[in-house]
């Protein structure tokens, strides 16, 4: 009796064992494909070839598309001649493919791929560029094909909520508007050249803490608001082919299962019409996760199965392998997942293989990377992104004629710390310091001394013990004391700043903020560098800081760029793309931030960054949108010139002069901001809804022209969850920072 029992089990688990392949037994051969095939016909429509496609695959090769083949590879159908899709990290420069980030980042990587590290999200944000971001896109697709590969897992759009979040260094600041503009620009230089971008991580990844168990509370306002317009632009600005969904849970449900974001809003209401990619183990489910709208689980294949072995990867939460064939077959055959739903799923992924162009015209790995054109702009985003925050009496830029020494001083003086850490860490081929960038700068006729100062916090023993404190500390002091001008840079780097956990402390790491303040005694002429992506507090000696830079982390350049800036051989025009605040306590999310029990509330709502300070009258350390040039400008004439009224259509175009009072060729950038004082329901002091880049010669005027839509003066309304605008006055202002209002001009609107 037990025996024939336990033959029927054995029976019952071997059927369910053999039960896809039985499944698939059961599908008639596909058919010959023809050469003349019209998905072949590269002069047909997208859609026509897609829906031919569709006809000709079988329910078990749709099904295999939907999970990666590899770590970062999609799964290829040879017989219809579709391709695997190729992956490479981003978005701040190609990044290993190899596997995860603590596999590439380790020392004995096999596979080191050495390409151009570009400045952090945060400092190309700093240059409000919209071109120059669009260059930036476009190089790292150059190099992504280059290389062989397809797709750039970029841009990060992920709004800075909370001051010690581990990535605010890859993403674009705090603002939806400008982080949006700036998304777009990457993506259409990137897909300008027939790359795949993957705009991430949708959506709200505001903070590391327990990333893949996390559940966050945010209303709907706030996410149309604050955490989806990025994503809505790059949707609909750029037309964004991929989307890459985020790894925590919003309202309860995991981001990659998410119906309400990735089908509601993604694709309904925005209009989506390319794939959404998972992020790298974030999937929990099969027929619920399919179901929402997730299109391709990532990774796939051989790579998944042992990451999800790891007991780091069991530790931290991570999940996968739900969206394999045979798990999915097996839920179409209960009756779970549709054919129609693979249909959409996997028309999507052949869409973007056919609008990219990757069907017809294969990426070879025949380019070149790191070339001269590449580093240029890398350079350039950084020297543009560099803010300048204080400069008494005018201590920048040096001049040369008259300096005869400089002291480097500093943790992040001797080494390139070129980006923070995790996967979007781009090793290059060379990397420029500060103190490299000032020595070859000055040439000989500077004496150039440098000190370590202090140890970075955790990185070298022999360093971090007291007795190395007060000796590095005695030889800064010693040398800043001889030197003519001394100069400071403090920060952090990838090992205490990184994607996996968020920054404990928005205080320097130990021993920077004394190194800071003895250097100032030591020498009256110091200038303190930021370099990181995070916030720093800086109340314990910013007083008595003559002069300060935030560097952010600038990539391979960052050295060379510095210098520039430094000499004057380019005039600063960087703008903060978010608020210092004083300290963590006086940020809107401090009191949420992480969370208790894996739940954090967005009870701020849409107060985030200047949001807050400037309605709620929190003064910044430094405010949103600002930033020094050696020079100075005039706004005048702000005049709506143009009113074109037509219902949803409706458009206004303002001009302001702007001029160069100074004696340097400069940079401004001119921010409007719209002020509702009538709304029926709560409204920020003010949002920024255009800006502009503008490059004077001294004495030089130019009239900068904007465009609104209605959409700069709505908001989401809870009540009717539709975009609102009420009628009345609203204001627009423009200026130089937030909190640097220029000029103001009321704006009637009636219906
Ligand atoms: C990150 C993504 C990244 C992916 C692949 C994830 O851990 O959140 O931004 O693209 O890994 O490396």
């Amino acid at each position: 009796m037990l025996r024939a029992f336990r033959s029927l089990f054995v029976l019952l688990l071997s059927f369910a064992a053999i039960q896809p392949t039985f499944l698939s037994a059961q599908t008639p051969e596909p058919a010959a494909v023809p050469a003349n095939a019209p998905y072949k016909d590269t002069a047909l429509p997208v859609e026509k070839r897609v829906q031919d496609l569709l006809k000709r695959m079988t329910l078990e090769e749709k099904a295999t598309m939907l999970s990666g083949s590899g770590w970062m590879e999609s799964a290829p159908i040879p017989r219809l001649g579709i391709p695997s899709i190729k992956m490479a990290d981003g978005p701040m420069g190609v990044r290993s493919w190899a596997g995860s980030s603590a596999i590439t980042n380790s020392s004995t990587n096999p596979v080191r791929v050495e390409t151009t590290s570009f400045p952090s999200g945060v400092a190309m944000a700093s240059t409000w560029d919209t071109a120059l971001v669009q260059r930036e896109g476009q190089a790292i697709a150059q190099e992504v094909k280059a290389l062989g590969r397809d797709m750039i897992l970029g841009p990060t759009v992920n709004i800075n909520r909370v001051p010690l979040w581990g990535r605010n260094f890859e993403g674009y600041g705090e603002d939806p508007y400008l982080s949006g503009q700036l998304g777009v620009a990457y993506i259409r230089g990137v897909q300008g050249e027939g790359v795949i971008p993957s705009v991430k991580h949708f959506d709200a990844n505001n903070e590391e803490f327990e990333r893949h168990r996390l559940d966050e509370k945010i209303d709907e306002r706030t996410l149309h608001e604050i955490y989806l317009p990025a994503f809505k632009a790059a949707v609909q600005q750029a037309g964004v082919w991929t989307v890459m969904s985020a790894y925590e849970k919003v309202n309860g449900e995991y981001c990659a299962e998410n119906p309400y974001l990735l089908t509601d809003v993604l694709k309904k209401e925005f209009g989506f019409k390319g794939f959404v990619i998972s992020d790298w183990g974030s999937t929990y489910s099969t027929a619920p996760t399919v179901n929402a709208g997730m299109d391709l689980e990532m990774p796939g294949g051989p790579p998944a199965k042992a990451m999800l072995k790891s007991p780091r990867t069991i530790m931290s939460g991570n999940s996968g392998l739900w969206l394999e064939a045979d798990k999915v077959l097996a839920d179409v055959k209960a009756r779970k997942i549709t054919e129609a739903t693979i249909d959409d799923n996997v028309g999507r992924i052949l869409r973007v293989i056919l609008v990219s162009g990757l069907m017809d015209h294969p990426h070879t790995a025949t380019g070149e990377v790191d070339t001269s054109a590449q580093q240029q702009v890398a350079r350039e985003g950084e020297t543009e992104g560099i803010v300048l925050l204080k400069n008494q009496n005018n201590l920048l830029p040096l001049d040369s004629s008259k300096i005869h020494s400089i002291a480097v001083i500093g943790p992040n003086a001797l080494v390139a710390r070129t980006g923070g850490g995790g996967s979007s860490l781009v090793r290059p081929k060379y990397a420029i310091s500060p103190l490299q960038g000032i020595q070859k700068r000055a040439g000989t006729g500077i004496e150039i001394a440098s000190a370590l100062g202090v140890g970075m916090e955790g990185e070298d023993p022999a360093h971090d013990t007291p007795e190395a404190r007060t000796t590095d500390l005695k030889a800064a002091t010693e040398a800043a004391a001889k030197a003519d001008v001394a100069i400071v840079v403090v920060g952090r780097y990838n090992k205490n700043e990184s994607e996996g956990f968020d920054v404990k402390t928005m205080d320097l790491p130990a021993g920077q903020d004394d190194l800071i303040a003895a250097v100032e005694k030591a020498n009256p002429h110091t200038i303190v560098v930021l370099n990181t992506g995070d916030p720093v507090t800086m109340t314990k000696w910013l007083d008595t800081t003559p002069a300060l830079l935030d560097m952010w982390y600038g990539g391979q350049e960052g050295g060379s760029a510095l210098a520039s800036i430094l000499f004057g051989d380019a005039n600063p025009s960087g703008k903060l793309p978010v608020s210092l605040p004083k300290k963590f306590e006086d940020s809107p999310a401090a009191k949420n931030h992480p969370g208790q029990n894996l739940h954090t509330e967005y009870a701020e709502g849409i107060y985030v960054g200047y949001r807050y300070y400037d309605t709620k009258n929190v003064a910044p350390q430094f405010p949103f949108g600002f930033g020094l040039s050696y020079t100075t400008f005039e706004y005048s004439d702000l005049k709506l010139n143009r009113l074109e009224f037509a219902g949803k259509n409706g458009r206004w175009e303002f001009s302001v002069k702007v001029r160069n009072t100074g004696k340097r060729a400069g940079a401004e950038v001119v921010q409007l901001y719209v002020h509702d004082g009538h709304a029926k329901i709560d409204r920020p002091t003010h949002e920024l809804k255009a800006f502009s880049r503008v490059d004077l010669k001294p004495g030089e005027t130019k009239t900068v022209e904007f465009s609104l839509d209605r959409s700069a003066f709505e908001y989401w309304s809870p009540q009717t969850k539709q975009w609102t605008l009420d009628p009345g006055t609203f204001e627009v202002q423009v200026g130089a920072s937030s909190r640097d209002i220029r000029l103001k001009a009321p704006v009637e609107i009636t219906h």
